[in-house]
């Protein structure tokens, strides 16, 4: 389970996210939706504190932390229960496929290169880039090299995956194939954030749709609910923009 109570932040004096209180169900998928400047990737680089909110509770799994009193070991705890997908991939550039994927168990998790070698093979496998494992970020499309962030960040076996636009910086043609990715890692056992202004694909794959506008969640809902019959104005508004 995640939940998150009362989360507030700001940066200066400029407040970006307005008590944001949230429980989401271990396994379920979640698709955050929302206008540019909504708060939607502030709120995941506080999920896994990324950024250190001003105020507010958080709880996965067994542990639950209170952000203004956590101490750097508590944060760290935390911080290893989850993963995150960025829009521009953020792959190590002097590492292959599969070292990006092994460098946190060998280097976090101290697990032996052997073990961990084929725990990246098998996420290659998963990813579709078993022929990649040698080759460096910079001989992979940019399709191929957010699967190989995807597979990197499922290395860990985070409680909670976080995807921020994983699709937005790739040329048309490369979306689909990770788009594929993303639906096959849905295991139900992994709580899923993702962000995306993919409306189809969120309909089609999310459990749940998370409105954010200016800070806070207007609306929470299922698809049908969300994308079918909007409680607010706003949401209709935007969603007319997106289709
Ligand atoms: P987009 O769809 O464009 O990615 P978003 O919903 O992800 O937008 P955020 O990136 O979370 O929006 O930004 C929310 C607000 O916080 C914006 O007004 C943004 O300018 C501000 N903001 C984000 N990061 C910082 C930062 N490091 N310093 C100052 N302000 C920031
Ligand atoms: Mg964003």
């Amino acid at each position: 389970m995640l939940k998150i109570t009362k989360l507030n932040k700001s940066y200066g004096a400029t407040q970006v996210l307005h008590d944001i209180s949230l429980e989401v169900a271990q396994g379920q998928v979640v698709a955050i939706i929302g206008p540019s400047g909504s708060g939607k990737s502030t709120l995941l680089r506080c999920v896994n504190l990324l950024e250190t909110p001003q105020s507010g509770q958080m709880t996965i799994g067994s542990q639950r932390l209170d952000v203004a009193s956590m101490s750097r070991a508590d944060a760290n705890q935390l911080r290893q229960q989850t993963a995150m997908v960025f829009q521009h991939y953020n792959l190590f550039k002097n590492k292959t496929a599969l070292e990006n994927i092994t460098e946190s168990l060998i280097i976090g998790k101290k697990m032996p290169r052997q073990q961990a070698n084929a725990i990246g093979l098998a996420l290659l496998d998963k990813v579709g880039l078993s022929l990649k494992a040698d080759s460096y970020p910079s001989r992979l499309s940019g399709g191929q090299q957010q699967r190989v962030a995807i597979a990197r960040a499922l290395a860990v076996s985070p409680r909670v995956m976080l995807l921020d636009e994983p699709t937005s910086a790739l040329d048309p043609e490369l979306v689909n194939e990770v788009l594929q990715v993303i639906r096959a890692i849905i295991d139900h056992q992994t709580t899923i954030l993702l962000v995306t202004h993919e409306m189809a694909f969120a309909r089609d794959i999310a459990d749940r749709i998370i409105f954010m506008d200016e800070g806070v969640i207007l609306e929470d809902g299922t698809p049908e609910q969300v994308f079918g019959a909007p409680q607010h104005a706003r949401t209709a508004r935007f969603l007319q923009t997106v289709h």
